[in-house]
C-alpha cells in the first residue's frame, strides 16, 4: 500500500510534534503525516520532569549558559551550535506558551526557574515536575487541530526508501508496518523527518520508555548517513531503586533544591568526589554512585530530602512524592533508594542545526541527532531545548528545500515485497536475544568501561546482530524482531565508538586510559561503509530492497 505526502515525520515527541505543527502551518495546502510506533504520547518527552534550560532571568546571561554547556561538554561541543541554540531558547519558550504549554510561574507571574546539576544559576523553566507531559499534551492538542496533519499510530517505521539522483544519495520515503491487520505501507514524501528519540532500551537499567530502541539512528545508518559520538551515553544518577517495577526517575531538580546523596549508614559522600558536591555534573554523580555501590556491595544509595520543608516538597515535586508514596516511601520522612541507569544519548545521526543529514531530503532532530550541542556530556535540561530549537529551524529549512527541488512522485526504489516472508519461529528466541543484548550492554558497556569488556561485548553483539538480520529476513514482521535488529546495530555502534576512543572524557570513562588526552579532541564519526559487515550489504529482502 502506498501513501503520498508533502512531509513525513517519524516520531511524536517534542521534536516530531513541534516540527509537524510548524511545517503544517507553513504549508496549509500540503499534507503532513506523523508516524508513531505506539500511542501518540509515548515518548521520552512525556517522561521529562525537570524542564527546559533557558536564559529567562535578569541575573542570568547567554554567555553563562553557553559556558556551563561547554564546560559539561568537556571540549567536544560545537561552540557555534551551542550559541545559536541557547540564543534561540527564550523564543521557543514563548512559542510553546503560545501553543498552550502552562509552565509554572511564581506569584509575580515570572517563570519559576529551577536549578539542576552543572548549571551555575537557576534557569530551568518547568511545569511542576511533569514538564514533558504538559508539553506533549499541548503539542498534541495543537497538532490535532490542524486538518492537514494525519496521525498513523501503532505504526513502526522499518527502513528509509533511498535512491540515487545525479550521484547524490536521496531519501524519498519510509517503509512502515502496523501490527493490527498486519498492514505494510510505503510512505513517499520529498522531506522525511526522523524524530525517533533515544536508545535507552539497549541497556538493562534505563529511564527511557519501551519506544527508545534507537530505530531512527539504525535506519539512517543503514541508509548511508554517518553517526557520531555514540560512546557518550549519559547515565541518570538517580532512578528509584525498585526491582521488578517500571523505572521511575528522581529528577536532578531534587538535588538542585537541596537533596543530599547518602549511603546506607547516612554518610553524605559527594563531597569526596567533587567541589560542587551534590550539584556536580551528572556523569560525576553517576560515577560516584557506581563507585560507592561497587565498594559497599549495597544494591542502592539514597537521596535524602527529609530535612526540607514538607509543604515545599509536596508542592515542588508532587509527582515524585505521589509515586514514591504509592511504592511505600514517604519522601518527606524517608530517604529514597536510588541507582544510576541509562538515560540520554549525546551521539546520533550527524546533523547540522537545521537537521540536515548526509542524505538529501532526510532530516533528523531531537535526541536521535548529533549536532555538537552536547559534546561529550549533556548539561541537564539542554536536550528538550535542543530538540525544540532544531525542530523550529528544520521546519523552515525543509520547506525551502522542498520548494527549490523537483522530486519524483514515487522515487525509483524497488517494490517492497514483504508479504512473501514466511516461517514462524518461537518468540522465546527473540526475547532471549533482547535480554542478552541488554545485559551485555549494562554489564560490559556501562558507566565504567574497559577494553577487555568492550571486546567481549562486541563479540556477543555481532552474533546477535547477525541473528537479528536473519529473523528480520525470514520471519513474519513483529515489533520485537524489528527492534532487536535496530538495537543490535545501535549497541554495536556504541561499542565501536567506545573502543575507538582511547581516553576518558565526559561520559566515556575507560579504565585502561583514565586520563583525558587532547589527541582525542574530536568527534567519533562512524561511516556506514566502514562498519556494516560486508555480508549485510549483500543481504536483500526477496524484492531486492537493499539492507
Ligand atoms: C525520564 C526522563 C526524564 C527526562 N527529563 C528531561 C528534562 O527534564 N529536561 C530535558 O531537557 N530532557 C529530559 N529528558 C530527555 C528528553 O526528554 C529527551 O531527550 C527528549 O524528550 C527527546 O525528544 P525527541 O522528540 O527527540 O524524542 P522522543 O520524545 O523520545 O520521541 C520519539 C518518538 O519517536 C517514536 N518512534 C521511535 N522509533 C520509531 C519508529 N521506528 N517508528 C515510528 N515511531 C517511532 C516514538 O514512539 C516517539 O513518539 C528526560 C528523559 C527521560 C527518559
Amino acid at each position: 500500500m502506498e501513501k503520498h505526502y508533502d512531509i513525513v515525520v517519524v516520531g511524536s515527541g517534542i521534536a516530531g510534534l513541534f516540527f509537524a505543527r510548524k511545517a503544517a502551518g507553513l504549508l496549509p495546502r500540503g499534507r503532513v503525516a506523523v508516524i508513531t510506533k505506539k500511542d501518540e504520547t509515548e515518548s521520552n518527552t512525556n517522561y521529562a520532569q525537570g524542564g527546559i534550560a533557558t536564559v529567562m532571568s535578569g541575573v542570568d546571561s547567554f554567555d553563562l549558559h553557553v559556558s556551563d554547556t561547554l564546560k559539561a561538554g568537556a571540549g567536544l561541543c560545537h561552540r557555534k551550535v551551542v550559541e545559536d541554540i541557547i540564543l534561540h531558547g527564550p523564543k521557543v519558550i514563548e512559542k510553546l506558551v503560545e501553543i498552550g504549554v502552562k509552565f509554572t510561574r511564581s506569584k509575580g507571574g515570572t517563570y519559576d526557574l529551577g536549578r539542576e546539576g552543572g548549571h551555575s544559576i537557576n534557569r530551568v523553566v518547568h511545569a511542576s515536575d511533569l514538564t514533558g507531559r504538559e508539553i506533549e499534551r499541548a503539542l498534541l492538542e495543537s497538532c490535532r487541530q490542524r486538518p492537514n496533519i494525519d496521525f498513523y499510530r501503532e505504526t513502526i517505521a522499518l527502513d528509509l526508501i533511498t535512491y540515487q539522483h545525479k550521484n547524490i544519495n536521496c531519501c524519498g520515503g519510509v517503509y512502515t508496518f502496523t501490527p493490527r491487520g498486519r498492514v505494510f505501507r510505503s510512505f513517499y514524501a520529498p522531506v522525511i523527518m526522523l524524530a525517533t528519540g533515544g536508545i535507552g532500551q539497549v541497556y538493562f537499567h534505563t529511564t527511557n520508555p519501551d519506544i527508545a530502541t534507537g530505530d531512527g539512528i539504525a535506519m539512517a545508518f543503514r541508509a548511508g548517513a554517518r553517526v557520531a559520538n555514540m560512546e557518550f551515553i549519559q547515565f541518570h544518577p538517580t532512578t528509584l531503586y525498585d526491582p521488578g517495577r517500571r523505572p521511575f526517575l528522581i529528577s536532578e531538580a531534587v538535588r538542585g533544591e537541596g537533596g543530599i546523596l547518602i549511603d546506607s549508614a547516612g554518610r553524605p559522600f559527594m563531597k569526596e568526589y567533587h567541589a560542587q558536591k551534590d550539584l556536580a555534573p551528572r556523569d560525576i554523580v553517576a560515577r560516584a554512585i557506581d563507585s560507592e555501590l561497587k565498594q559497599s556491595g549495597a544494591p542502592s544509595v539514597f537521596l535524602d530530602v527529609s530535612h526540607l520543608d514538607k509543604v515545599f516538597i509536596k508542592k515542588r515535586f508532587p509527582n515524585i512524592y505521589k509515586e514514591c508514596k504509592k511504592r511505600g516511601i514517604d519522601i518527606t520522612r524517608q530517604p529514597i533508594p536510588v541507582v544510576p541507569s541509562a538515560h540520554y544519548n549525546c551521539g546520533g545521526v550527524v546533523a547540522d542545526l537545521q537537521g540536515r543529514t548526509d542524505i538529501s531530503g532526510l532530516y533528523v532532530c531531537g535526541e536521535a541527532a548529533c549536532t555538537g550541542m552536547h559534546g561529550a556530556n549533556r548539561l541537564a535540561s539542554n536536550s528538550l531545548l535542543e530538540a525544540v530549537v532544531m525542530a523550529d529551524f528544520a521546519s523552515d529549512d525543509s520547506l525551502a528545500f522542498r520548494q527549490t527541488n523537483n522530486f519524483p512522485d514515487t522515487p525509483p526504489a524497488g517494490e517492497w515485497l514483504h508479504s512473501s516472508l514466511g516461517g514462524n519461529r518461537e518468540k522465546i528466541v527473540v526475547t532471549h536475544d533482547i535480554e542478552v543484548l541488554k545485559k551485555t550492554m549494562s554489564d560490559f558497556v556501562g558507566i565504567v568501561r574497559s577494553l577487555d569488556r568492550l571486546q567481549m561485548a562486541g563479540e556477543r553483539l555481532r552474533i546477535i546482530q547477525k541473528a537479528a538480520e536473519h529473523y528480520y529476513l525470514t520471519q513474519p514482521a513483529s515489533y520485537p524482531i524489528i527492534e532487536l535488529r535496530n538495537m543490535s546495530l545501535v549497541a554495536g555502534l556504541i561499542v565501536r565508538a567506545a573502543t575507538r576512543r582511547k581516553e576518558s572524557r565526559g561520559l566515556h570513562y575507560l579504565l585502561d586510559h583514565p586520563e583525558t588526552d587532547d589527541r582525542w579532541l574530536h568527534n567519533t564519526v562512524i561511516r556506514p561503509h566502514n562498519y556494516l559487515p560486508r555480508k549485510n550489504n549483500l543481504l536483500r529482502r526477496k524484492d531486492g530492497h537493499s539492507l
